[in-house]
């Protein structure tokens, strides 16, 4: 699905299609995005959502998918997390990860790997990302215009221009794919062992690709939900597309995915921007609008004004109600992807029918393929009993 090497600007050029990108576009800024707003905005209130995931404060319910083993269980996949994005908290106010990229390398050689065709260096980076745990990976050049203007400080509720080092050229996108049956039991504390998960591979994944390529001779820096929106990255560098639910939707697991990102000097061939109907599809499919229980998703066309300032203007786009979505999460005391677990594309790719399901997707029957998804009800929530 993908070609090699073509310009950066095909890549930056198919976004500007895409989306409509108007010329007020300005960067984000970190301080607005619903977590950070959940440190300085008063009218964003999470209670004792964050501190659920504290060890000694997760206050279990009796309900299945809530009660003491399900949280037990998914703070335990945060917290090789955790404890790495707080290696800096106290002396820097820094939460590595989320609000700062990575500053975990170890210096690397003073001189670089004997050289190798462009080609060859691409093939390598990507053969290791995979050996290193990632489900997919893509190369793009690194269009600044999504690297956050701010990065906020959690420690001191204030915020301070990005410092990402303007050599770094490239983006190297890792796709980690989410396991599929935790996610059928969401919503549920339970189900949040996904994310978890999905975090503990992605920090591995991109702080050992970049201690490669850092052994390699050049510098790289890992990241994960700091320092840049990491979808139209990917999307550029021809991972997936974007959908209805305001997640990306890859082409090898769907949305049940977490994005991490290298950024590098090491010159690299990029990749191509891809298209396999997923527009098409989300403009005949509801099915993520319908099932959100606080309506965050919007159910018509596409449009360019955000529902609140925790999203960016000048793009026209589906953007779901990142408070109204808080606030569920909130309320329920552990993260929500409903939206993830209803799409038609959320599926088991390793089955030969599914795959055969995400081809029909993309051609004119797929009105069919959507029917045939009512039908046999794949949305549906696996009990947390039955998944223990
Ligand atoms: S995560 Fe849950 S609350 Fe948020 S948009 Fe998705 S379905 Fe709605
Ligand atoms: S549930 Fe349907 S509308 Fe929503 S993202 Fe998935 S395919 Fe698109």
């Amino acid at each position: 699905m993908k070609n090699a090497n073509p310009s950066t600007q095909s890549a930056m050029a198919f976004i500007d299609r895409e989306f409509e990108i108007g010329a007020n576009y300005q960067r984000f800024d970190q301080r607005n995005d619903i977590f950070s707003r959940a440190i300085w905005d008063p009218s964003v209130k999470p209670k004792n959502f964050f501190k659920s995931y504290d060890v000694a404060n997760y206050q279990p319910k009796k309900s299945k998918g809530f009660d003491h083993w399900d949280y037990a269980l998914r703070n335990a996949s945060w917290h090789l997390t955790d404890v790495v994005a707080e290696l800096k908290w106290h002396s820097e106010g820094k939460v590595e990860g989320f609000t700062n990229y990575y500053s975990i390398q170890t210096p690397g050689p003073k001189v670089k790997a004997p050289e190798l065709s462009l080609s060859e260096t691409t093939s390598r980076i990507k053969k290791a990302a995979r050996v290193l745990g990632a489900g997919d990976v893509g190369i793009c050049r690194l269009d600044r215009r999504w690297l956050y203007s701010h990065q906020f400080q959690r420690k001191t509720g204030t915020s301070a221009k990005l410092d990402l080092p303007k050599h770094l050229s490239h983006a190297i996108i890792l796709i980690l794919p989410m396991d599929h049956r935790l996610t059928q039991t969401i919503p549920s504390a339970l189900g949040g062992t996904t994310t978890g998960l999905g975090y503990a591979a992605s920090l591995n994944v991109a702080n050992a690709l970049a201690q490669f390529i850092v052994n390699l001779g050049y510098d790289a820096v890992a990241s994960l939900n700091d320092t840049a929106l990491s979808i139209p990255m990917a999307i550029q560098a021809g991972l997936g597309e974007y959908g209805r639910n305001g997640l990306l939707i890859t082409s090898k697991f769907g949305p049940n995915v977490r994005i991490a990102k290298v950024f590098t000097d090491l010159p690299l061939q990029i990749d191509r921007p891809t298209r396999f109907g997923v527009k098409e599809f989300c403009s005949i499919c509801q099915k993520c609008a319908n099932a959100c229980p606080v309506k965050a998703i919007p159910g018509g066309k596409p449009q360019v004004k955000p529902p609140n300032f925790s999203s960016h203007n000048a793009i026209t786009k589906w953007t779901v109600n990142a408070e109204k979505c808080f606030k569920f999460w909130v309320g329920m005391n552990t993260d929500c992807a409903i939206c993830i677990r209803v799409c038609p594309y959320n599926k088991d790719y390793s089955k030969w029918w599914n795959r055969l399901g995400f081809k029909l997707a993309a051609t004119p029957l797929r009105k069919m393929m959507l029917w045939l998804d009512n039908l046999m009800q794949f949305e549906k929530r696996l009990s947390p009993i039955k998944w223990w």
